[in-house]
């Protein structure tokens, strides 16, 4: 069977893509289809080995983006309707109570990641419009859907309980699940793999820091807590999502400044964390900010580190014992001064940084503790699409 895979990431208004080879890992194409639906800006950049091929107009929904997606292939060489997909795996962003495993889309399946809409408005129906698209232009090729939350599941009930109304939690599926798990079982596995031991006999702390941002305690390779919650919304500080919120202040909010509901969500979702702090949500942003002395990026920057630390604490005090603390994503990967920051006088409870491998930039997992640290600390390139073509191969092959 071809190990050739597409993988679809669907957002709420663009759509990554990639098509590799699930066992080499190798790109054959990649892209970004931009500002699906919105009046302005509609932009798609497919690049495919030195090819980059650019399209700019409007783009009024997933299946018409996905179709010029498709035209750039062919125009790149790559025709996709021909050229042997053996798979195609979507990233789904909630799984709810159903689904936890790698699944074979079937009209069943694709109507119940549908129904966990309730659960995630702003992400499932992008992914089910993501689907449906592929199985038309597609039609034959398997497809799998892969979820955010699956790597979560098995948090026990402690972890993924809230304290509310148990029987309204129950009515309406309010609990912890957990999101960017496919990154965080990924890097976890990578990290035991660096250092040569097994995933089942580690206890890790990852920091997956991109623009959404999330922390996971991970004991003998299964999750046993995370600060995502129900939504993508609750935990660290993210690019423009607020993490962890009083609920009070949502109600607060609604009555002081007379906001509706969409709004309230709209400003959670879009306008707070970095961005409603300094107004930037870019990291690399908020640091030239910082380093112009803007006073308000500062403060959003700690309150950042604040957070982040809140967490290793928490997460550390659970664990009881930590062989790694990886970092990983866009700021995890890329920003020493976070790294720093995060563990800084650590060296009493066996963590610590060298500042040279920490300022030193590779490529690939590298280990930024000194090697007589009793806790490894690593940076781990996260790879989502690799993880899902490998989960979309392996669950078609076995059929
Ligand atoms: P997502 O996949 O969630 O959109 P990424 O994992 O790509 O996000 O991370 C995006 C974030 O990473 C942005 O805030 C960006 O500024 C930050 N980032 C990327 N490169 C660097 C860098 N060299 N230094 C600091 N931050 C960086």
């Amino acid at each position: 069977m071809s190990d050739l895979v597409l993988v679809l990431n669907s957002g709420s208004s663009s759509i990554k893509y990639q098509l590799l080879h699930a066992v080499s890992a190798q790109v054959l194409a990649s892209g970004i289809v931009e500002k699906i639906g919105e009046s302005h800006g509609g932009r798609i950049v497919h690049e495919a080995g030195a090819a980059e091929l650019e399209y700019e107009g409007a783009i009024p929904d997933h299946r018409a983006g996905l179709l010029r997606a498709f035209e750039m292939f062919r125009q790149s060489g790559l025709d996709l309707t021909t050229i042997g997909i053996g798979a195609v795996g979507h990233r789904v962003v909630h799984g709810g109570e159903v689904f936890w495993e790698p699944t074979l889309i079937t009209d069943d399946v694709l109507r119940a990641i549908d129904e966990l809409s309730v659960l995630a408005p702003l992400h499932n129906p992008a992914n089910v419009v993501g689907i449906e698209s592929t199985r038309e232009l597609l039609p034959g090729v398997p497809e799998v859907a892969v979820f955010d939350t699956a790597f979560f599941h098995a948090m026990p009930d402690a972890a993924k309980t809230y304290a509310i109304d148990a029987k309204l939690a129950a009515a309406h599926g309010i609990r912890k699940y957990g999101f960017h798990g496919t990154s965080h079982q990924y890097v976890s596995e990578k990290a035991a793999e660096y250092l040569g031991r097994p995933a089942g006999e580690l206890n890790q702390i990852v920091f997956h820091l991109g623009n959404g941002a999330s922390a996971s305690s991970i004991r003998g390779g299964v999750a046993i807590d995370t600060t995502m919650g129900m939504t993508p919304l609750e935990g660290l500080v993210m690019g423009t999502r607020p993490g962890d919120l009083d609920p009070g202040v949502t109600p607060y909010l609604m009555r002081a400044a007379d906001l509706d509901v969409s709004q309230v969500e709209q400003l959670l979702n879009r306008g707070s964390g970095l961005k409603g702090m300094s107004g930037v949500n870019d990291f690399r942003e908020l640091q030239q900010l910082i380093d112009g002395g803007d006073t308000q990026a500062k403060l959003a920057y700690y309150v950042y580190i604040h957070r982040l630390r809140r967490y290793l604490g928490a997460y550390l005090v659970q664990l009881g014992t930590v062989d790694a603390i990886v970092f990983t994503a866009g700021v995890g990967e890329n920003s020493p001064a976070v790294r720093a920051d995060a563990l800084a006088g650590l060296q009493a409870m066996g963590i610590e940084i060298d500042p040279s491998r920490n300022e030193t930039r590779a490529p690939g997992i590298r280990r930024i503790s000194p090697e007589s640290a009793p806790v490894t600390v690593l940076v781990v390139p996260t790879n989502e699409e690799l993880a899902i073509a490998r989960a979309a191969h392996e669950l078609v092959g076995a059929h």
